[in-house]
């Protein structure tokens, strides 16, 4: 059968098991020789222990689990030529020319560089005996399929990416748990929850709770949000409203590009109104945990969806990174969608913000 391997790259996030284990299954299903590679691209130019054949049973009882039980890692060899050398050198050894790859638009980045290299690497394999002119000519050609696992849903091309429900759960469990006890005491609470570039945990929040204010980098606040905040706050006590939540993406920034931090804000809130206010960092919580029903059959339908492009890939198909439109799985293109994160990053340090709302697209 067709060798196919299948590793986790960059940050961690609720579903990649989910991904993980569909895909070893499905491709055993399909006849592949199924590898794990653990420690992401690390595990790639390590070789050794680092890639192994997996079976049915190896991916039993991880769904339920968060993280990536294969691991992940960040790997500054495999950004030099000579690291993706070594790479190849161990791919080829183990007829593997199918690769899955669950990780951010780094990851994804550094596939679709691999393969662009691959011919030129094998030669240079070749040229220095590691290999035999068998090999070179049977492994000829390599196949990727992409898949995004991140929290914060800051990819362009999918609806959601995999971990960005679970992260969701845990931000809204710790709200309500908040919830309870600042209701007791008329508090105003400050919740910074993550999205470096990306407002969507924060708006996704910030609707499920009934927050007062929300603090996103998409969409920076007027010069006057001092006074719109404060005004906001104080209408809702007057009202009648016992509590005030305020949730600050960990991104957020004014318009002249300034962080608005959640000390900052709670010092306007202090300064003005004089209300008992606290700030609540989740920070690693949001990765955490198990994952839910949703990033679980995410993980697996991205998963097979993966597997049956890279089987039904012909020597100049593009890489594809595998993603979901409406509640549909598709392939798309993996450098456009890359590109197009990227583009929206740039349009952000640009502050243009219309553009990176606009090129982000739907979701
Ligand atoms: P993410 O995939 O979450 O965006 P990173 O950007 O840290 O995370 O990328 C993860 C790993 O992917 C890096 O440590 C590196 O090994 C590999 N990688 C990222 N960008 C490139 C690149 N331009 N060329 C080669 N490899 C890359």
């Amino acid at each position: 059968g067709k060798g196919l391997a299948v590793f986790t790259s960059g940050g961690d996030s609720q579903g990649m098991n989910a991904a993980v284990r569909s895909v070893v299954r499905m491709g055993i299903y399909l006849g592949c020789k199924v590898y794990f590679i653990r420690e992401g691209y690390q595990g790639m130019v390590d070789g050794g222990d680092n890639i192994e054949e997996a079976n049915w049973s190896s991916v039993s009882s991880i769904i339920h689990k968060g993280g990536t039980i294969i691991g992940s890692a960040r790997c500054m060899e495999f950004i030099k030529r000579e690291g993706r050398l070594k790479a190849a050198f161990n791919l080829v050894t183990r007829g593997i020319t199918n690769l899955v790859v669950i990780g951010g638009d780094g990851s994804l980045t550094g596939a679709n560089l691999f393969r662009e290299e691959w011919s030129s690497l094998l030669d240079e394999l070749l040229a220095n005996n590691k290999i035999t002119k068998d090999q070179r000519e049977k492994y000829k050609h390599l196949h990727i399929a992409g898949m995004v696992g991140s929290i914060d849903n800051d990819f362009c091309g999918t609806d959601m990416t995999i971990g960005t429900d679970s992260a969701l759960h845990r931000i809204i469990e710790a709200i309500d748990a908040i919830v309870s006890t600042a209701y007791s005491h008329q508090r105003t609470f400050i919740m910074e929850v993550m999205g470096r570039h990306c407002g969507y945990l924060a708006v996704v929040t910030a609707l499920a709770s009934e927050a007062d204010f929300v603090f996103i980098p998409e969409a920076p606040p007027s010069i006057d949000w001092r006074d719109k905040l404060c005004d906001k706050l104080e209408q809702e006590r007057k009202s009648g409203q016992r509590l005030n939540i305020i949730i600050v993406a960990e991104g957020a920034i004014d318009r002249e590009g300034k962080p608005i931090t959640a000390e900052l804000v709670k010092k306007v809130v202090v300064d003005n109104l004089q209300q008992d206010t606290r700030i609540t960092v989740l920070g690693h919580v949001q990765r955490g945990g198990s994952p839910s029903a949703f990033d679980r059959i995410l993980g697996c339908r991205m998963g097979a969806e993966a597997v049956m492009a890279l089987m039904e890939a012909s020597p100049d198909t593009e890489p594809c990174v595998v993603s979901l439109d409406g509640n549909q799985a598709v392939r798309l293109p993996l450098m456009e969608c890359v590109r197009r994160t990227k583009a929206v990053a740039q349009a952000m340090a640009d502050k243009n913000w219309d553009l990176a709302v606009q090129l982000r697209g739907r979701s």
